[in-house]
């Protein structure tokens, strides 16, 4: 079905607003083509979503967002097509949902020191098993009145220069990419060029990850600076990566319309070439 292919979207499974399912709705009724559920270090969303796209026409793209440390950055990473039962993939990110929960506990404890808000209250703005992480606390700031919306809480009190930030396991830009290869699945770097002037990896560090078989660079993305979407491009072309774009979709969480950027029908074609451990889902 010809339409928009937009390979970055969040659901309740991690920190959008909308379940699974309520999310492909969103997808059928933005016109998309395709649409990859890419939840933070969860799959628990690919069933849902699945079963939801049925009958609808829409395609969909099994994939996660993998949360890597990269010295005192943290760098996420698209991962689509793996295997979402490989043995490496179930335990890592295990343990990455694990440390972004004691992780946003530690947060909640200090912030709990100045302002009215009790680990309770976070935990009632995320559902069952989900990925936690900033924005559920970010809801409960807004839910006792402590600040407006979500974006407001991430601009002051979950700024890391905020005061109560803390940092959580996560693996190496370069486990990851092996990590999701040897399962099958297809890494991009995930909206590389956010931070201005400052860069957390240099040039010869994405040609390394180049070698171990990263496939993209999410370019098309609104929080990617002008200059760093020109760094990417010149990057893509000496290192032969492909080129994606795409919305970032959190539901009401974030700003970002499904859509607002998009990846070309064949720089998708090669992803799914690429990949061995799923394939794409034809609803
Ligand atoms: P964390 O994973 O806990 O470090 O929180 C970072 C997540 O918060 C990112 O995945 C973003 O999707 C989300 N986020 C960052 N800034 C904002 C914002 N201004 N409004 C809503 N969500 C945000
Ligand atoms: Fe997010
Ligand atoms: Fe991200
Ligand atoms: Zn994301």
């Amino acid at each position: 079905m010809p339409g928009p292919i937009d390979l970055h979207t969040h659901s309740s499974v991690s920190d959008g607003t909308e379940t699974p399912a309520e999310l492909i709705a969103a997808a059928v009724d933005a016109g998309l083509s395709t649409v990859a559920l890419t939840d933070h270090d969860s799959t628990a969303g690919w069933k849902d979503a699945l079963v939801a796209a049925s009958g609808t026409g829409l395609t969909v793209i099994p994939g996660m967002e993998l949360s890597t440390n990269h010295g005192p950055a943290s760098v996420h990473m698209l991962a689509y097509l793996f295997d979402a039962l490989d043995g490496g993939i179930i335990a890592e990110t295990a343990q990455i949902r694990d440390g972004r929960l004691h992780r946003a506990e530690r947060i909640v404890e200090k912030i709990s020191a100045d302002y009215d808000i009790t680990w309770d209250d976070v935990l009632a703005e995320s559902s069952d098993g989900s990925t936690l992480g900033r924005p559920h606390i970010a809801d409960a700031l807004v839910r006792k009145g402590v600040v407006a919306t979500r974006s407001a809480a991430f601009e002051t009190i979950l700024h890391w220069r905020g005061g109560y930030y803390e940092k959580y396991y996560a693996p190496s830009p370069l486990e990851g990419v092996r990590m999701i290869v040897r399962a099958g699945g297809v890494p991009v770097l995930a909206h590389p060029a956010t931070h201005g002037r400052y860069r957390p990896m240099d040039d010869a560090f994405i040609g390394q990850l180049a070698d171990e078989g990263l496939f993209g660079l999410e370019v098309g993305h609104r929080d990617n600076t002008d200059e760093g979407k020109e760094r990417l491009l010149v990057l893509a072309k000496r290192f032969g990566l492909e080129v994606t774009g795409s919305s970032d979709y959190h539901g009401e969480g974030k700003p970002n319309r499904l859509a607002e950027n998009t990846t070309s029908p064949d720089v998708l074609e090669k992803l799914i070439t690429r990949a061995t451990g799923s394939t794409p889902f034809r609803g």
